[in-house]
């Protein structure tokens, strides 16, 4: 969703003060809506209210209506991003993991050694698998020995963390519905998985929209835990002894890794310290002058289910929907549903599917990616008209396997064929249930003590702040 331009980032992000949001300062946006179809249009005046007035050449007065700036055209800006937001991204490059492997190899003490954990996540490793040809299981046995080769200790995939992360959101849901009645903030609930929307949903709807979303953790910031906690634990390592990089899709992960909230004080690190997105680890192999397709395989750490490549169904963005509709379905309304029906709204981008038993209130869910949609969501909520329970919200039109840190095409591949391709390789990888994963439900017991717990609660959920802008208007050339 954002770009950058910094640290080998492409965009417009620049750092300006140090303390608040980045102004906007491109003179990009009018701030009314001049209708010239409607005459010659003589002065412009701003009165004290900041309104503004047309003035004919015949001294006729007419208010400006205030231009509607979709939130594609916002967006685009990165205004909203702060600078303490961008200085942390900076610590977040393919730079500074080859940095961290350059001081372990020099360190003569191992005890001052970095344990070097790297998480793939599904929709980054199908970006690279189209890239260089390769089919998913291939990309995933390539990546690894890739890394290690490199000097990283240990490779896993979020997929493994996104099996957490749907079944406490299957459970989330089942409660909300439950406390529906008592609880008016209950519905929809809205997906916290995408860090593009959580931190549009902080800095522009704040305290409103933030009951809605669902207090469970990312499949990055799971990994996160399993990683600087559990994993630290079983090797006896203290966490800040990890460094842990994810590789992902999208840069807003950057942002995601650097919330506060994901912050230990106690051992003065982050569950995830670095975020490498498709298009960087690409750089990476051409840094390294390596093809990924003659790399040889290396079989994938049996850590985190690294016994076999699998994935979720429902999608490129981890199948939210589809989770907590079956789950819903079989706990709510008792009844197992084998496939549901998505109707199409507005555009491929907004689907819905309703659950229906006879005789009991139907519940229905919605799909709704990229700003339009989003938008159009958070204003049937603002008018208590939204009819769904709950929204599986994803910033980028097509969801995660189209997000901006995917490997651009080049050459005569248009981003609509890869997209597809990538999309094809995604869903090409056998599905699995992750209420069955046996080593997920083993997890649950042996790390967090079973469901509910204080533990679990610590460590697959989250919250989210309301941010206040600060943006300087007088910074704005109009
Ligand atoms: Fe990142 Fe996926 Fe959200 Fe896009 S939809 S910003 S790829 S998490």
């Amino acid at each position: 969703m954002f770009t950058y331009k910094m640290a080998g980032f492409s965009g417009a992000l620049q750092l300006t003060d140090l303390n608040d949001f980045i102004t906007p300062s491109q003179e990009c946006i009018k701030p009314v809506k001049i209708d010239r179809t409607a005459g010659k249009v003589g002065k412009i005046r701003i009165e004290d209210d900041g309104s503004y007035l047309s003035v004919s050449a015949t001294g006729t007065e007419t208010k400006l209506q205030k231009a509607q700036i979709t939130l594609n055209d916002c967006l685009a800006c990165s205004g909203c991003i702060t600078s303490a937001e961008s200085v942390l991204i900076t610590q977040q490059s393919q730079d500074e993991l080859f940095r961290v492997l350059q001081e372990n190899r020099e360190v003569e003490d191992d005890t001052h050694r970095k344990v070097v954990v790297v998480s793939i996540s599904p929709q980054a490793r199908a970006s690279l698998a189209a890239k260089y040809g390769l089919s998913m299981e291939e990309a995933a046995y390539k990546l690894t020995a890739f890394f290690k080769n490199l000097g990283v200790d240990y490779v896993f995939d979020t997929t493994f963390s996104r099996s957490f992360s749907l079944i406490e959101s299957c459970r989330e849901f089942v409660r909300r519905y439950q406390e529906a009645e008592t609880n008016k903030m209950a519905f929809p609930m809205l997906a916290s998985a995408c860090p593009g929307w959580i931190c549009y949903a902080e800095k522009t709807h704040g305290s409103y929209i933030l009951p809605y979303i669902s207090t469970v953790k990312s499949p990055q910031q799971i990994m996160g835990s399993l990683v600087k906690n559990y994993f630290a634990e079983k090797k006896g390592v203290s966490p800040d002894r990890i460094y842990h990089v994810t590789v992902m899709p999208c840069f807003d992960k950057k942002l995601e890794a650097s919330r506060p909230d994901f912050y230990s004080d106690m051992y003065s690190t982050r569950d995830v310290d670095c975020v490498i997105t498709s298009g960087e680890v690409e750089l990476m192999l051409e840094k390294e002058k390596i093809t990924l397709s003659d790399v040889e395989d290396a079989q994938l750490d049996p850590l985190f289910g690294g016994g076999a490549l699998v994935n979720h169904i429902g999608g490129g963005s981890g199948g939210y929907l589809e989770h907590i509709a079956r789950y819903a379905a079989r706990e709510l309304l008792g009844t197992e549903v084998a496939a549901f029906e998505y109707k199409t709204l507005r555009n491929q981008d907004f689907q819905e599917v309703t659950i229906e038993v006879e005789g009991k209130q139907p519940i229905k869910m919605a799909l709704a990616y990229g700003f339009r949609n989003i938008q159009n969501i958070v204003q049937k909520i603002k008018r208590k008209k939204c009819p769904y329970h709950f929204v599986e919200i994803m910033a980028c039109p097509s969801g995660c396997t189209n997000g901006g840190g995917q490997i651009k095409v080049v050459g005569e591949t248009t981003p609509k064929d890869r997209l597809a391709q990538v999309t094809g390789l995604y869903n090409s990888v056998q599905t699995v249930n992750p209420w069955t994963q046996s080593d997920v439900t083993s997890l649950y017991e042996e790390w967090l003590g079973g469901f509910e717990t204080e533990k679990s609660r610590t460590l697959l959920h989250t919250q989210y702040h309301e941010v206040e802008k600060m943006t300087n208007a007088l910074a704005i050339k109009w």
